[in-house]
């Protein structure tokens, strides 16, 4: 986490970036029904920036009208989540933060539609990545197209095979 009260962060493909400054607001994750589909995942782990400034200094999402209340902004070239816009303010996708480590969730909500197998997560058997490189030999020489965990004054990169 910044000590400055400065954060950035963005899609995947690089083509969204955003920069808050101020204090960050509630961090929760939410497990509803319109959260899965929104994330395309168990669960949806968002801050609030309501209290902070919010400027998207590469892009801007696109956004879905989920609801009559909400808006959920996600990337339109690589479809990362991004936000949860509502009347009383601005949510941010925490793991689309360039550092998303200190960020720790405090509450969970719409525990109504937790899938069943979601409490046991942590008790399933865990490997790295390189573990899986004899069934997986290509993940040998893979090359990242995903943006970096910082700005950049250019992206992508002019050469890419
Ligand atoms: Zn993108
Ligand atoms: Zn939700």
């Amino acid at each position: 986490m910044s000590l400055d009260n400065r954060y950035t962060g963005g899609c995947q493909c690089g083509a969204v970036r955003f920069r808050v400054e101020g204090t960050l607001g509630d961090a929760s994750i939410c497990h509803c029904r319109m959260c899965q589909k929104a994330s395309g995942n168990f669960y949806l782990p968002l801050v609030s920036v309501r209290g902070a400034r919010l400027d998207w200094t590469r892009g801007e999402p696109k956004r879905f009208r989920s609801s009559s209340a909400a808006w959920r902004g996600f990337c339109a070239e690589c479809g990362t989540p991004l936000t949860f816009e509502a009347p009383d303010g601005v949510a941010l996708a925490i793991a689309a933060f360039d550092d998303p480590a200190g960020i720790a969730p405090t509450i969970q909500w719409g525990v109504e539609a937790k899938l069943p197998y979601v409490d046991g997560i942590p008790k399933l058997p865990s490997e790295a990545t390189m573990a899986d490189i004899s069934s997986a030999p290509y993940l040998a020489e893979l090359v990242s197209y995903q943006h970096p965990d910082h700005d950049t004054d250019r992206w992508p990169p002019e050469e890419r095979p």
